[in-house]
């Protein structure tokens, strides 16, 4: 049999599982990666660790993606977490599972992860070539034909596989040129936004509490109608606004609240474990014990020592005000702050920030069965360029693996 001949274009998880899938099918498969080196963004991931996956069943992993998660089914069929664990697995790399069935290596090194696949695709024998930049692919009679380099060169194939990634952390190589070369080809482009990413906020005080983390809190997200209620865990002040685990998971649904002209708060509560009847309780008890003792002194029991000055400013009481002169109304304002610590959501983050790409090619335009452009035969999509995007979990590796494997296979055997 003749082999084909496949271009991936994009270096990534997506692009690597892809060219390692088409090779091993027997295909003449070329790499081009715009980087010096391969897997970048899958070196950042996980805070280095890289969340490969995770364990949840299919159902439930589906829900995890912010829309459009039904499009990935048949890529999930194809390979999902336990085949990309075996893949893994079966060639040396021992992996483990963390709280809430994150997969990660054991070695808490994502760098691991890349060796495996740096080595597979050499096994293989892939033709990676590095520092190769496409600016546009070669289409005629509606069938792509080949990629044009930036030096100038052109590489003539038979399929091509845009693996480009979507538009944040750009130093690692995602600069959306993949998805405005789908463009220029035709394909709809859903609007690009940052997926979870932190928020801005308009009270300009949150400077003062840069780098301090909130944990066992709770938020509360409203636009005045509809709520979003968080879980129990963490926030971290930034500079401008709110981070965290919690307010990057809540991002996406934060961002969907703040249309044009809508405001939208969000109340951190401090004490979720306790209700306000109870807190009212435990302060009357302390102000009693303490009375001679000023409010600032008392609040090093209830709140983290920076937030405190912060918090009494917010409250217009006087920090130094002792106990016994603290009115039912200061002591209903501190209550109800500690309840609901109240913010303004400016809006996300710029783009770059974005773990993820929200956004990208219309899945309109991609057979979910074979991840081939419906507009143009030959070419085939996967990973984050197309407009698909999860929570934090491992849930956007694995789209990139299975679309990816899904790419390469269709590439290869269509
Ligand atoms: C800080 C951070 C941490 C993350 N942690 C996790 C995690 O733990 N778990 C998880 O599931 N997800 C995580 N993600 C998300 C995950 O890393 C991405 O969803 C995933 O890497 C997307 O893979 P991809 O192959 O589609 O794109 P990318 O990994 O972005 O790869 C795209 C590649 O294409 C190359 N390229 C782009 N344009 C061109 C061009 N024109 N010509 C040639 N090459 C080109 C780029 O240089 C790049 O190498 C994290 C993301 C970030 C930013």
């Amino acid at each position: 049999m003749e082999k084909i001949k496949i271009v991936v274009v994009g270096g990534g998880s997506a692009g690597m599982m892809a060219a390692i899938r088409a090779a091993a099918l027997g295909q003449e498969v070329i790499l081009l990666e715009k980087k010096s080196a391969l897997g970048n963004k899958l070196l950042l991931s996980g805070k280095g660790r890289c969340n490969l996956t995770n364990t949840e069943d299919l159902p439930n992993f589906l829900k995890r993606f912010s829309k459009n998660g039904d499009f990935l089914r048949d890529a999930f069929k194809k390979f999902f977490n336990q085949e990309l664990i075996s893949f893994f697995e079966q060639r040396g790399l021992k992996l483990k599972i963390e709280r809430q069935k994150r997969v990660f290596p054991q070695s808490d090194r994502s760098a691991s992860i890349l060796n495996v696949l740096e080595d597979e695709l050499v096994k293989v024998g892939v033709q990676v070539i590095c520092r190769s930049k496409v600016v546009d692919l070669i289409v005629s009679g509606g069938r792509a034909k080949g990629a044009r380099l930036e030096n100038g060169r052109n590489i003539l194939c038979e399929r091509i596989i845009l693996a480009s990634g979507g538009a944040s952390y750009s130093f690692t190589g995602s600069d959306a040129s993949g998805i405005n070369i789908a463009k220029r080809l035709g394909h709809v482009i859903v609007p690009l936004q940052a997926g979870l990413i932190p928020l801005d906020v308009k009270q300009n005080y949150v400077k003062k509490l840069e780098g301090l983390t909130l944990r066992n809190i709770t938020l509360k997200f409203s636009d005045g109608k509809r709520q979003i209620i968080s879980e129990i865990g963490e926030l971290i002040f930034t500079s401008s606004g709110i981070s965290g685990p919690l307010v990057i998971t809540l991002s996406g649904k934060a961002i969907d609240l703040l249309a044009p002209d809508k405001t939208v708060f969000v109340d951190i509560d401090l004490k979720p474990a306790l209700s306000i009847q109870q807190l009212d309780a435990r302060l009357l008890r302390e102000f009693k014990l303490n009375s001679k003792k000023s409010i600032k002194h008392l609040l090093k029991e209830l709140l983290p020592l920076r937030l405190i000055m912060v918090f009494a400013a917010v409250a217009g009481i006087d920090p130094l005000k002792k106990c016994s002169q603290i009115t039912q109304k200061e002591r209903e304002k501190i209550i109800s702050l500690l309840k609901g610590f109240h913010l303004e959501i400016s809006g996300p983050r710029p783009i770059e920030e974005g773990m993820v790409t929200r956004g990208g090619v219309s899945l309109k335009q991609i057979d979910p069965r074979t991840m081939e452009s419906r507009l143009v035969k030959g070419l085939y999509f996967c990973g984050e360029m197309m407009d698909v995007d999860a929570d934090t979990g491992g849930f956007n590796l694995q789209a990139a693996f299975s679309t990816g494997y899904l790419a390469g296979e269709s590439a290869a055997l269509s």
